[in-house]
This record gives C-alpha cells, structure tokens and sequence, in this order.
C-alpha cells in the first residue's frame, strides 16, 4: 500500500523535481551571470543507476510527478536511459514525467526523448528578438530554440509549456508578443517572474516584473478569462483567452504573490541533495545515506524526516530574506 509524504504543515508532497546536471551551455544572465561556475565533480553526481534507486523510492513514497531539470537536463548523454528507466516507474504509481530544456539540443533529439518515454516538456525562451535573447541566454541561438519548439511539437511532447522570466528592462515589452506566440502556436505559455536565485546575487526588487503587471500587459492585446480558480498545488494562475484561441497562458509569481501553502514540491539536486524549498539555505545529502549501503527502510526514515523539515514558506519578502547560496542552475529550476 502506498504512503503519502507529508511535512510538519500537512501539505502532501507529490511532486519531485530532479536536477540531472549542474553544467549548462547557456549563460542566462538571471542565473548565471558571472563567467563560468564551478561544477561539482563527477563523482559527486548521481548515476543513472542512483537516481534510478531515489525516484523509485520517492514514487513508493507517493510522488506522483517527476520533473527532470538541471543544468541544462540535455547535457547529460544517458538523458534517454535516465527517462526511459523513470518511465516504467508508471507502472509503480507515477503519472507524470516531464523535462525543463533550453531547447538547443530538440531539432535533432526531441523524438528520442519522447521514444523513451517522456510525456511533457517545458522549454525555456526568453526573447522572441534575437538580440535581446541572446543578451540574456548569452547564447545566439534563439533560431535553434524555435526550430527545438518545433521539433517537439513533431515527436508528440504536447502540450508544450514555454517559461519566459520576465525582467525588467529586457523584456517586459515582449509580454503580448509572447502571448500572441502562444495563439499561434498553441502552446501553454508560462511567464515567471524574476527570483533571488541568481549565482551574481544581483537580483533586485526593481528588477520584477510582477504577475499582475504581465497580466494587464498581456491584456491591453488579447482579453483572458481564469481556467481554474482552485488551482491546488499548481504554481501558474492559469488563463484562457476570451476569444477563445488556442494556447493558453499561465502567470509564475512567487515573489508578489506566494503560493507556498499549497507547495507540493521538493528538489533533488544533481550531486543528490535534497531541497525542501527552492530558496532553501540548508540540504540534506541523500546521496551520503544512499552510498553508505543504508537499507532502503533507513533511506525512507530519512526522506520522511527531511520532509519534516520543509519550510513554512519562503522568506524572500522579508528584511532578513538571505539568498540560497547555489543558483537556480544547481537547484534545478
Ligand atoms: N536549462 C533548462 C532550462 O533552461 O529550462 C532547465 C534549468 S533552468 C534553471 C529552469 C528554469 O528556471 C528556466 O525556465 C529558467 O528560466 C528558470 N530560472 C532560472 N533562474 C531563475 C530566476 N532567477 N528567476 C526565475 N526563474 C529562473
């Protein structure tokens, strides 16, 4: 029989986020925008086989949804293997594996990925401009993410989810862009805003787009009604468009508008430290616990104490607020 994880705060914990990789090939100024970061060393990383073992247990557990992240989740070259051995989790109790891409790497291996068994993916795109995209990825390949775009929609990785952060001074004049690129392209578009979670700590208030502001934006071109006022642990506020065009539009705003009573998640980072919070200051090593031969009943006790642990909500609203001190690239967005 299955048990559900629930923290100190009975909020059940359904939803397992697992960063794959610290590495990246893009520079996205909002997460790693000094040079080039320090990554851990490969023996620090889980295996395939490691976090084949953690989501096994973490699915026996109760988790329901898995996403895999990173880093750039793509880097890894057993990426395959990994979805592939994940996915006959589903069979265990899992419903949902999803992945979190740049979409560089999708014009030539989005079909693999659904071959081995993906269900979903979410891709990242900042700019619909190619200078202003290449000035916050670092990168100039906003062709390639498009051409990725289309690459998964072909594989059957729908519905596809878009995530642009939106930052002020760079992009908040694409927002009706962004939407009017989810209408014609049919896709779930997810504007997030800016958080602490940059490796420069340079990350200021002024600096936020805010959910309402992206909303109004949005609406001064294409009128939006709610899909669903209740929307449980689901991060987005969710929006259809009135006229009733396909695509769909979700607002991330975790910093003028917090959702932690409902948080459902908790984070695996690639060197196997687990997360109760994004913006967590401490972690717990599973890794440690699974390399030293602890029984899996043991392994579960510690899952299950960690649990307890997770914070009541996140802090960044508050004077005191302290920034985790790994970026968002070695959390797992
Ligand atoms: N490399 C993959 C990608 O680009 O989607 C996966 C990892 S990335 C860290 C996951 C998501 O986190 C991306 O959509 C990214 O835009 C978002 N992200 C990173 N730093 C952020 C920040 N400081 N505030 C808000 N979102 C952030």
């Amino acid at each position: 029989m299955s048990t559900v994880l629930k923290d100190s705060y009975h909020r059940p914990i359904r939803d397992l986020r697992v960063s794959v990789t610290d590495r990246c090939n893009f520079r996205c100024f909002y997460c790693l925008p000094h040079g080039e970061p320090p990554i851990a060393p490969k023996e620090q990383m889980l295996s395939y086989e490691e976090i084949e073992y953690i989501c096994d247990i973490f699915v026996e557990l109760g988790i329901e949804k898995i996403r895999l992240t990173g880093g750039e989740p793509m880097m890894r070259r057993d990426i395959e293997q990994i979805i592939y051995k994940l996915a006959q989790l589903k069979t265990r109790g899992l419903r949902d594996l999803a992945l979190t891409t740049n979409g560089y790497f999708l014009p030539h291996r989005a079909q693999s990925l659904k071959d081995a068994g993906l269900d979903r993916i979410t891709i990242s795109l900042d700019s619909l401009k190619s200078d202003v995209f290449k000035r916050m990825t670092g990168v100039d390949v906003l062709d390639r993410v498009l051409q990725g775009i289309a690459a998964a929609k072909s594989a059957g990785l729908q519905p596809i989810k878009i995530n642009a952060v939106i930052v002020r001074g760079h992009n908040e004049e694409e927002v009706a862009d962004f939407a009017a690129f989810a209408r014609e392209h049919d896709v779930k578009m997810r504007f997030i805003e800016f958080m602490p979670l940059d490796s420069g700590h340079d990350w200021s208030r002024e600096d936020v787009v805010s959910g309402r502001e992206i909303r109004a934006r949005i609406e001064e071109r294409f009128p939006l009604e709610p899909i669903d006022i209740h929307r449980g642990s689901e991060t987005a506020t969710r929006y259809r468009f009135a006229d009733d065009a396909p695509g769909e539009i979700g607002i991330i705003a975790p910093v003028t508008e917090p959702f932690c009573g409902a948080c459902s998640r908790i984070r695996l980072t690639a060197d196997g430290q687990i997360r109760t919070c994004l913006f967590s200051t401490v972690e717990h090593s599973l890794r440690d616990v699974v390399r030293d031969g602890t029984s899996r009943g043991e392994i579960i006790d510690f899952i299950e104490s960690v649990v307890m642990k997770k914070e009541p909500r996140h802090y960044i609203n508050d004077p005191g607020f302290v920034a985790p001190s790994r970026s968002m690239s070695f959390i797992g967005g």
